[in-house]
């Protein structure tokens, strides 16, 4: 059965109480239960990563920060969100959703978390609206429990997977492969160890030739025991911070031939949510939505 990561906390409450208004993290699930893709039970709810656990990523440093809420204002803007202890517990709740998905996709093939993919977040410091990186912590305490030997990211979100990138640098087991928009955030970036930059305006076909000449391949080369897969919509073209010109169907396109190529080859998937910034909510749900969708229908 498939199973997904989510729990009311990945709604994030601002500091006056109030909530997002129409905020994706509530609206994905409910669209995915009304319209019969998933039921109640293919929902989980996630633990929260413990001090030790966010430790095998984070410094004490940044964690101490976070816990007193001492970051400074110029650490704070780069995360971009108001910090405070609500958006912190979040933090522990998606990652820790994100690494018991592992668990999920090495029984049932794959596993997603509505949330997750905070691919911007360093070991000492948060950036782009990540505070903690989920999917580095959840192959750091599958590495540590022995349970996988190796790990390919393939983060197709449009931003770069800086975090990624620069915290696995020297870590063999795990293979990080972006693929993004070559002038989009974050400027400086880091280096994967595979980085294809699109540019501005790539349409369905060429993006998807793209994908399709790299991952299996890669798949081939790096042989991994387990993948995580940032699927983020801001490749759309209605993307407010997207800058490609990637349809609805080419984004789920997309999706099938991640889906496929880990499926042929028997690789556990980790689908952690990403970014997606169109104006209309419902061009995010849509997509977000097919992710699910695909899944049920390859996988179940
Ligand atoms: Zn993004």
């Amino acid at each position: 059965m498939l199973k997904i990561a989510y729990s009311d906390i990945y709604v994030y409450q601002l500091p006056d109480g109030h909530r997002f208004p129409m905020s994706k993290y509530e609206l994905l699930p409910q669209q995915l239960l009304y319209e019969g893709t998933v039921t109640e039970e293919n929902f989980f709810e996630p633990n929260q990563l413990t001090t030790a656990q966010l430790l095998t990523v984070h410094t004490p440093k940044y964690l101490h920060k976070l816990e007193t809420l001492t970051l400074s204002k110029k650490e704070i803007r780069n995360i971009g969100f108001p910090v405070q202890k609500s958006l912190i517990e979040r933090g522990k709740y998606i990652a820790s959703g994100t690494y018991q998905c592992a668990h999920y996709a090495l029984k049932a093939g794959i596993s997603l978390n509505i949330a997750g993919g905070t691919h911007h977040s360093y070991a000492d410091h948060g950036e782009g609206f990540c505070v903690f990186n989920d999917m580095a912590l959840a192959s750091k305490l599958l590495l540590q429990e022995g349970t996988v030997k190796k790990i390919l990211f393939i983060d197709l979100d449009v931003h770069q997977g800086n975090g990624n990138a620069y915290i696995f640098r020297d870590e063999p087991a795990v293979f990080t492969f972006s693929m993004h928009g070559a002038k989009n955030y974050p400027l400086r970036k880091e280096q994967s160890d595979l980085d294809i930059g699109v540019l501005d305006k790539i349409e369905d076909a060429a993006y998807l030739r793209l994908l399709e000449e790299t991952l299996p391949r890669l798949i081939d080369e790096v042989q991994p025991d387990l993948a995580f897969y940032q699927a983020g919509v801001d490749i759309l073209a209605t993307d407010k911070l997207g800058r490609l010109s990637v349809s609805q169907k080419g984004c789920q396109q997309r999706d099938a031939f991640v889906m496929k190529q880990c499926q042929k080859n028997n690789i556990p998937l980790v689908v952690a949510m990403g970014g997606g910034y169109s104006e209309k909510i419902y061009d995010i749900i849509e997509a977000h939505a097919n992710t699910y969708r695909t899944a049920q229908e390859l996988y179940f």
